[in-house]
């Protein structure tokens, strides 16, 4: 693990945390902004936003072409960001980190590039029940193209995932697994370690969606021994338009580019063109330079609080939002009702009202959070369900939001004639 995940001397003080975010000020509806929707993208502290306006100011210029200082200067900064992701998520080599525009994006690269190459008919693609159309649009898409066979890994009725048949639904004929780490409706915490073991026995690959995992806990991709791994810097206080694919350097060597054009070759004549060293045979154009550089602000940020500590005080108001929520009537937590092995997304239905309407109701008392498919609409089929209500939690939280919730929710039933 690498050292930066850690830190003992911090002490956290959520009242500080909170004054870091100048948006946590704003009133919403004549009362202040209480913010449960950091699962669809997080806030972001001030250290992130004068980085973004920093750049701008001073170094903003074109990179890995120009040969005039300002040029060297954003190149630094932005391979700076690639060195500090390396060793954020376990040490891995930073040819190895490849920088998209977020988890979408990462996850189609993979299928378009090392899945044209690699899946043909009758391959097998392990998919689980609680996948974000993002980490299973991209494979039944594949899927259809090649005539390959979706296969999927169930989840128990408490949101769990179901591997009393592992060893059915992942054999030789798998030729890659994509699990989501944590997901973004339930909250479950996927063991993509024992997984990725699986995997590996039956020759397989594995990718894992990393989008709600990486902001809220250490994740050490060397112990994972994933092949890929995707996440997003918007949903860990960074800036929109700038992921992370990881993959492993012998695959990611062996794998066609993705887009092609500027940046991304090392000879070009009318009859061959030969492609760049990793990472940048995978970097075609002039990417979001300033959101690279941004993120690292948020890195930064994230490292000085140390993400054990991030994932102990989450884990602790999962438990109390658990609680709370628990102990309304005609409420039903979609999802692990234990803050064990679970992020802090925390779905709910209530057995009266549509979510839309939970969440309009919330939102006249300055609470966000959001309501619908999540993304998820096979999910939402196996849960029996359209539609859900989520609060998701992040690092500003505190036990004040959870309870103006509580009581928002009680007020709600009791406006809508359901005491
Ligand atoms: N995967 C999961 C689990 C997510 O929660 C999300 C976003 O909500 C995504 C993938 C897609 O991320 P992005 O929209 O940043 O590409």
């Amino acid at each position: 693990m690498n050292t930066e995940t850690t830190n003992k001397d911090f002490v956290f003080d959520i009242q500080k945390i909170k004054s870091d975010y100048p948006i946590l000020q704003r009133e919403i509806r004549g009362h202040k902004l209480v913010y449960l929707d950091s699962g669809a993208s997080t806030q972001k502290p001030i250290e992130v936003i004068n980085a973004h306006e920093e750049f701008f100011k001073t170094i903003n210029s074109n990179i890995h072409r120009g040969l005039h200082t300002l040029a060297e200067e954003s190149t630094n900064a932005y391979e700076k960001t690639r060195t500090h992701i390396a060793k954020f998520i376990g040490g891995v080599k930073t040819s190895e980190v490849i920088f998209t525009a977020g988890t979408t994006e990462s996850i189609n690269l993979v299928a378009y590039t090392w899945g044209e190459a690699n899946i043909s008919e009758g391959d097998e693609i392990v998919l689980t029940d609680m996948e974000h159309h993002a980490n299973l649009v991209p494979w039944v898409m594949l899927a259809q193209r090649k005539n390959a066979v979706i296969k999927r890994i169930p989840i128990t009725d408490d949101g769990r995932l179901d591997l009393t048949d592992i060893d059915k639904i992942i054999t030789e004929k798998t030729k890659l697994v994509a699990v989501t780490h944590m997901s973004n409706v339930l909250g479950t915490l996927n063991p993509v370690k024992q997984l990725a073991e699986i995997a590996h026995k039956n020759g397989a690959l594995i990718l894992a969606d990393g989008a709600q995992a990486v902001p809220h806990m250490p994740v050490d991709l060397l112990d994972l021994d994933v092949d890929f791994y995707a996440f997003s810097s918007h949903k860990m206080l960074g800036p929109t338009g700038v992921g992370v694919l990881f993959g492993k350097e012998n695959i990611l060597d062996k794998m066609p580019p993705f887009n092609m054009g500027g940046e991304m070759i090392s000879e070009v004549s009318f009859d061959r063109i030969t492609w760049a060293e990793l990472p940048h045979k995978f970097e075609a154009g002039t990417p979001n330079i300033a959101g690279v550089v941004t993120f690292d602000a948020a890195l930064t940020y994230l490292d000085e609080i140390g993400m054990d500590n991030v994932h102990t005080y989450e884990t602790k108001l999962t438990a109390y939002t658990i609680d709370k929520l628990l102990q309304i009537d005609g409420l039903k937590i979609q999802g692990p009702n234990n803050a064990i092995n679970r992020g802090g997304a925390v779905s709910f239905t209530d057995k009266d009202l549509h979510p839309h309407d939970i969440s309009t109701y919330l939102d006249s008392k300055g609470i966000a959070i959001r309501a619908g498919h999540h993304c998820a609409q096979t999910l939402m089929k196996r849960m029996g369900t359209i539609a859900t209500a989520r609060a998701s939690l992040y690092i500003y939280n505190d036990e004040s939001d959870i309870d103006a919730l509580f009581d928002a929710l009680i007020a709600m039933r009791k406006y809508f004639g359901h005491e």
